[in-house]
C-alpha cells in the first residue's frame, strides 16, 4: 500500500478500529484508512502472523497501527481491546464492525452449536464493540459506525440460516443504533457484500453461483473497502445514516 500525500488524506488524526482485519475484506479496510492517515487497530482473533503483517504493510509505507487479540464474540475481550485503543490513541473514530465466520450446513443438520457460535461473533459481536465504542463518540459527538453485513441477510441463503439470521439481525441493528446515536452526529450504516474472492469464500465457488450475479464475476476485497471508505472519510456520508450499501455485483437490487 501507499499513503497519500498529506493534503489529500481524508482520515489524517483519525483513529479507526477494524475487527477481523488479519485477512480478507478487513485486512483490505484497515489498509485504505491507513492510506488515508487514519491510525488503525487491526483486531484479530488468532492468526498474529497474519495481522503483524497487515501492521508491518502499513508502518513501512509511512502509516500507524498497531495488531490487537481478542475474539470479539466475548464481552471481556472487547473491553479490553477497546481500552488499549484508548491508552494508546485517547480517541476512536471510526469503528468497523468486519469479524465474521461461517458454519454452513442446512437447517435439519445444524447443530445448535453452529447456530451459536456464528450468532455470537456475527450478532454479538457487533453489539459488543459498538456498545463499547459508542460509549466514546458519544462524548466526542462524532463517530463512524460501519457494520458488515450480507446479500445473506436480505435473500437468505440454503445452508446458511445461522449465518443468515445473523446477517439480517445486524441490518436491523444498524437502523436502530443510527437512530439512537444520530443526535450525537454518529453515523451507523451497514455494508452488504455479495461473493468476496476471500478465505471465507473458496471452497463454495462455483458456476452456479455467477448464473445469480449480474455482473458475472466474483468482487474483490478492495471494492468492499473502497465502499467502507466512502462511508468513512467522504464529506458527503456525513448525512448518511441507516442506511445498507450492496457491493454485490447487482445480486440483490431492491
Ligand atoms: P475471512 O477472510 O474469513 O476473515 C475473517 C476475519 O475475521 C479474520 O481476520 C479473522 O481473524 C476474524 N475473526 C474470526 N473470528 C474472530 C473473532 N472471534 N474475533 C475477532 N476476529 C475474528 O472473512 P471475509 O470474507 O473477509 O469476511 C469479512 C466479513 O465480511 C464477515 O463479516 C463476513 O461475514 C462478511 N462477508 C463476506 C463475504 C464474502 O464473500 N467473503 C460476503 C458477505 C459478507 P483470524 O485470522 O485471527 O481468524
Amino acid at each position: 500500500m501507499e499513503l497519500l500525500p498529506e493534503t489529500y488524506q481524508r482520515l489524517r488524526g483519525q483513529v479507526a478500529v477494524v475487527t477481523g482485519a488479519s485477512r480478507g475484506i478487513g485486512r483490505a479496510i484497515a489498509l485504505a484508512f491507513a492510506a488515508e492517515g487514519a491510525k488503525v487497530a487491526v483486531n484479530y482473533a488468532s492468526s498474529s502472523a497474519a495481522a503483524d503483517e497487515a501492521v508491518a504493510e502499513i508502518i513501512a509505507a509511512g502509516g500507524e497501527a498497531v495488531a490487537l487479540a481478542a475474539d470479539v464474540s466475548k464481552t471481556d475481550q472487547v473491553d479490553a481491546l477497546i481500552s488499549k485503543v484508548m491508552e494508546k490513541w485517547g480517541r476512536i473514530d471510526i469503528l468497523v464492525n468486519n469479524a465474521g465466520i461461517t458454519r454452513d450446513t442446512l437447517l435439519l443438520r445444524m447443530k445448535l452449536e453452529d447456530w451459536q457460535a456464528v450468532i455470537d461473533l456475527n450478532l454479538t459481536g457487533v453489539f459488543l464493540c459498538t456498545k463499547a465504542v459508542s460509549k466514546i463518540m458519544l462524548k466526542q459527538r462524532s463517530g463512524r459506525i460501519i457494520n458488515i453485513a450480507s446479500v445473506a441477510g436480505q435473500m437468505g441463503n440454503p445452508g446458511q440460516a445461522n449465518y443468515s439470521a445473523a446477517k439480517a439481525g445486524v441490518i436491523g441493528f444498524t437502523k436502530t443504533v443510527a437512530k439512537e446515536l444520530a443526535s450525537r452526529a454518529i453515523t451507523v450504516n451497514a455494508v452488504a457484500p455479495g461473493f468476496i474472492t476471500t478465505d471465507m469464500t473458496k471452497d463454495v465457488k462455483s458456476d452456479d453461483i455467477l448464473k445469480y450475479i449480474p455482473l458475472g464475476r466474483y468482487g474483490e476485497v478492495d471494492e468492499v473497502a473502497g465502499m467502507v471508505k466512502f462511508l468513512a472519510a467522504d464529506a458527503a456520508a456525513a448525512y448518511v445514516t441507516g442506511q445498507v450499501f450492496n457491493v454485490d455485483g447487482g445480486m440483490v437490487m431492491a
